[in-house]
């Protein structure tokens, strides 16, 4: 018999899509829906790079399968669609997680927003929003015709509160809030309560992008990094596996009545007033 545990967070023979699967925080979802029994497929720009995420998914056991695919291509994305439903016979949970910021869509402290590439901040809305819209498009109609599925988007401390800097980025993740709460509305009328729409919010992980705008090359923190520290209660930046427990949370019946939400994993980034 299913442990009572097991009936909330257990995945077993559920299929999730990760777009942006060799990202950072992406891998390290992958691992935590692996470790649940979820097969994976890790959708990526570069096939090299979701390989070696799915190698090392494979190294602990797991079944996942690496896709090359663009997330702003529609019809990349339909026949991606057509492969792992060949393959799996359905959608269980996807994970938009492609996305991130470009340095021509922010604004330098020596500029002003009037320096504004409009080509950048498309391009970083583009990637972001549309990004997170095309597959839920296409991937969420497999999970409308199940009536059952689970979509986390990726959203960010940047679409709570102005965040210096970063003003393409921060429109595209308010965005990405807000078509959160449209989907989840849109999904549960017309499609059932079983297909369900969340975020998650995280905090300051350290990535690729964001590496040296917070740390300096002998691991001390730049100037806005301290500024994020001192802004955290918690005093440091979050651990990519610490995104793993809301990311179970959220694809699987442990969360089944909770729709729209946006959850913040942030050490208290968000809530903190800095006095
Ligand atoms: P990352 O750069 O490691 O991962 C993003 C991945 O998306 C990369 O592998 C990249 O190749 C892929 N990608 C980019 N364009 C794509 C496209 N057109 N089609 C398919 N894949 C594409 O960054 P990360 O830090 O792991 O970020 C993952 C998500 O989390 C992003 O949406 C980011 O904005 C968000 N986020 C990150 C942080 C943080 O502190 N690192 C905080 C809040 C939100």
């Amino acid at each position: 018999m299913m442990s009572y545990l097991d009936s909330l967070f257990n995945l077993e023979g559920k299929v999730a899509i990760l777009t942006g699967g060799g990202g950072v925080l992406a891998s390290k979802m992958a691992e935590g829906l692996v470790r649940a029994g979820a097969k994976v497929v890790l959708l990526g720009l570069h096939i090299e790079k979701v390989q070696k995420c799915a190698d090392a998914m494979a190294a602990i056991g797991g079944d996942a399968f690496p896709v090359e695919t663009n997330v702003l291509d529609k019809e990349a994305l339909e026949k991606t669609r057509e492969i792992i439903l060949a393959k799996y016979g359905r959608i269980d949970i996807l994970i938009n997680a492609a996305g991130g910021n470009m340095p021509g869509a922010t604004i330098s402290p020596d500029k002003t927003f009037f320096d504004l590439k409009m080509d950048d901040f498309q391009k970083v809305t583009d990637l972001n929003l549309n990004g997170t819209v095309l597959p839920t498009l296409v991937f969420g109609e497999a999970m409308a015709k199940q009536k059952k599925g689970s979509i986390i988007n990726i959203s960010s401390m940047a679409a709570l509160q102005a965040i210096t800097r970063v003003v393409g980025y921060s429109a595209a993740k308010a965005a990405v809030s807000n078509f959160t709460q449209w989907t989840a509305t849109e999904f549960a009328q017309k499609f059932g309560d079983g297909v369900r729409v969340n975020a998650i919010a995280p905090g300051f992980f350290i990535a690729e992008q964001n590496r040296a705008l917070l740390t300096n090359s002998d691991g001390t923190y730049t100037e806005r990094g301290q500024k994020v520290i001192n802004n955290t209660p918690m005093g440091r930046f979050g651990e990519a596996e610490e995104l793993i427990g809301a990311i179970l949370y959220l694809s699987g019946d442990a969360s089944k009545f909770v729709t729209g939400a946006v959850l913040p994993v942030d050490g208290g980034f968000s809530i903190f007033s800095g006095v």
